[in-house]
């Protein structure tokens, strides 16, 4: 009889034990899990587990993650949201799509997830115990456990997430390791300004200075410097480069991202002569909040004016300020909806149609222990699905 261990109860190790049981796997199954099966779940989305996203074309899915973009193309075409939908309805388990795009239970309860893999999983297949140890044998592997006991199996399912003491498990064996730094936080600006516009929001396009993202969508001015979707998602994309600076970069935000440079400056010229009495402090685009207006040109010498006195250096100097104010970082600051890690299995080393690696024949991996993150909302457990679903089907097929 063969046999299959997967290492961690997580998102995609449970969802790899049950695809193998319902692709039609007949040997024996266990899933290894060291502390709390499908914690990450529990507490995914605050609490009401954001499964997946309403995007159903693979290309255009693929534009959310920042590492894997290339190497899930060939996976969504197998195993896709629509899939995850489908399978989650054929449990019992309704979703709904908000606004955005995100899909969770109807129930809004990450419980409902647990639950329904629970009771999709036979009894006896999760076994409480931490895989210290993995060794090659001629036809597979043998597994350590921590509590002194070992096991041989024919193929395993690595599936420990982004947990540092199994990188370096998988570091030692000589699998290529990207190592692991944060993604999807938000930034820590220390400026006492700033922090009295808490609560704010403003749409915003986001650069950081010196590097080639640009991301864009509603910014969230807190009482520890901006978040919100525009500054996630550039911490997603820029989570190694700003790694590398420690966290010390300069984020350049354009508070008005629909007006080009003319427009911008012919839209400041008509509230100098439709505004002329008043107060320039008190009358600014009608498209960006009066408060971070004021924010803006706190140091431009007409803030005190009337708009009837403003001069053309003083005008230029506000959209400049609209459109590239730059703001010094000089931290991070946890996310705490969703945080995943950039790094873990290097992409090249792992056959994405049966998700084996290339190096260490029968070891197959999925979820967050490879080297693939997206931005926020409900993409990195797709993943977890997708790259689940697929290292099932190769074990089943193989
Ligand atoms: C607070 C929070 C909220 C989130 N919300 C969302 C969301 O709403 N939507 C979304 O898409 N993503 C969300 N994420 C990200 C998502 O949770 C992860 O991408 C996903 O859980 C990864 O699944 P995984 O199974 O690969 O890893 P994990 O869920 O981390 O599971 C790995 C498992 O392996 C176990 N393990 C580790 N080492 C060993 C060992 N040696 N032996 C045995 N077991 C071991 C661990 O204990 C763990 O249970 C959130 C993350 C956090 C932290």
């Amino acid at each position: 009889m063969s046999s299959v261990a997967i290492i961690g109860a997580g998102a995609a190790g449970y969802f790899a034990a049950i695809q193998l049981v319902e692709q039609g796997f007949t040997g024996e199954i266990k899933l290894y899990e060291k502390s709390k099966a499908l914690a990450k779940v529990k507490v995914s989305g605050g609490g009401r587990c954001n499964v997946t996203h309403a995007c159903f074309d693979p290309k255009e899915l693929t534009q959310y993650y920042p590492r894997g973009n290339k190497e899930m193309l060939g996976p969504f075409h197998h195993f896709q949201p629509g899939d995850m939908i489908g399978w989650l309805a054929d449990h019992g388990v309704e979703l709904k799509v908000e606004d955005d795009g995100r899909m969770f239970p109807t129930s809004d309860s990450s419980q409902t997830i647990i639950d329904c893999f629970e009771s999709a999983l036979p009894a006896g297949t999760l076994v409480s115990k931490g895989v210290k140890h993995l060794a090659a044998t001629d036809n597979g592997w043998q597994l350590n456990f921590d509590d002194g006991e070992s096991a041989v199996v024919d193929r395993v399912i690595v599936t420990a997430g982004s947990s540092p003491q199994f990188s370096s498990i998988l570091k030692s064996m000589g699998i290529a390791m990207v190592d692991a730094v944060p993604s999807l936080f938000t930034f820590h600006i220390e400026d006492d300004a700033l922090r009295a516009l808490s609560g704010l929001a403003i749409e915003a396009e986001v650069r950081l200075k010196g590097a080639e993202w640009t991301t864009d969508g509603p910014m969230l001015l807190t009482h520890w410097g901006v978040s919100g979707p525009a500054v996630l998602k550039m911490s997603a994309w820029g989570a190694r480069w700003l790694a590398e600076r420690n966290y010390h970069a300069e984020v350049v935000i354009n508070s008005m991202p629909r007006y080009h440079k003319e427009s911008l400056l012919e839209t400041l010229q008509g509230i100098r002569i439709n505004a002329a009495r008043k107060l320039v402090r008190n009358v600014g685009p009608s498209s960006v909040p009066n408060r971070w207006w004021q924010f803006v040109i706190k140091d431009n010498t007409a803030i005190d004016k009337m708009w009837a006195d403003v001069k053309n250096v003083e005008l230029e100097e506000m959209l400049a300020v609209l459109l590239e104010l730059s703001l010094p970082i000089s931290g991070k600051a946890t996310f705490k909806e969703e945080f995943v890690t950039a790094g873990g299995v290097d992409l090249k080393s792992v056959n994405f149609k049966n998700m084996e690696s290339k190096t260490h024949p029968r070891m197959h991996f999925a979820g967050e222990v490879l080297n693939i993150d997206a931005l926020t909302g409900g993409f990195n457990f797709q993943a977890a699905w997708t790259t689940a679903f697929l290292a099932a089907k190769g074990i089943v097929e193989s």
